[in-house]
């Protein structure tokens, strides 16, 4: 990174007050002080959070088409989705759960995905997404809760165990669900705000070649 905004940063620690200087690939920044890590230059921070979020969002595709859990009843199995699930929790005067449940394992991750994907694509071939502040904003919203939807499919898995005496078999959305929640754990933590925006003000700011 070529441009040195020379911007003063605080220590989260110590609150040391210290100049941003540029970093070398994969290299920190440490307080002068007390050693604490300021900040990372993940150049690569952009393309490693697009693969996670791209991976997470064939993951989440699978969550949603493949049956949920079977239930066999009469030695035959009838499958459910999720969206069947919350359907049936819904019909079932279960109306708060059938809310919470879709709204953390439906609704959520979908916009965790598309926010992501919608900010982060165009970044990648250095476009400035139009109406990324309010894309960065709604992240911040949405961001508190990650991680809830597999709390949540445990609940739905449990609810339905517990109200029907029939056999519960989980079913491939299960499993894709595991797997969506690492990813996007991966995505955050590859996630680096500050490489965000030092693209956005390279481009929109001063429209400064790279
Ligand atoms: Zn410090």
């Amino acid at each position: 990174m070529e441009r040195n905004p020379a911007q003063l940063i605080i220590c989260h620690d110590c609150d040391l007050l210290q100049r941003d200087i540029p970093l070398k690939r994969g290299c920190a920044a440490s307080c002068s002080r007390c050693g604490a890590i300021l900040y990372r230059n993940a150049t690569d921070s952009i393309n490693r959070t697009l693969a996670y979020t791209l991976a997470a969002a064939v993951l989440f595709a699978i969550a949603n088409l493949f049956p949920l859990f079977s239930i066999e009843v009469k030695g035959s199995l009838s499958a459910i989705t999720l969206a069947g699930a919350v359907r049936s929790l819904w019909d079932q005067q279960m109306k708060p759960i059938s809310l919470i449940v879709f709204l953390t394992t439906i609704l959520i991750p979908s916009l965790e995905l598309i926010t992501m994907i919608y900010l982060l694509l165009p970044l990648k071939f250095r476009r400035v997404p139009a109406g990324y502040r309010i894309i960065l904003r709604l992240m911040g919203i949405v961001e508190p809760w990650g991680m809830v939807e597999v709390f949540m499919l445990g609940v739905l898995v449990s609810v339905v165990k517990l109200t029907s005496s029939f056999k519960v078999i989980p079913g491939a959305a299960v499993w894709s669900f595991g797997g969506l929640t690492l990813l996007l754990a991966a995505a955050a933590t590859a996630f680096s705000a500050r490489d965000v925006w030092a693209r956005l003000d390279g481009r929109s700011g001063k429209g400064a070649a790279p």
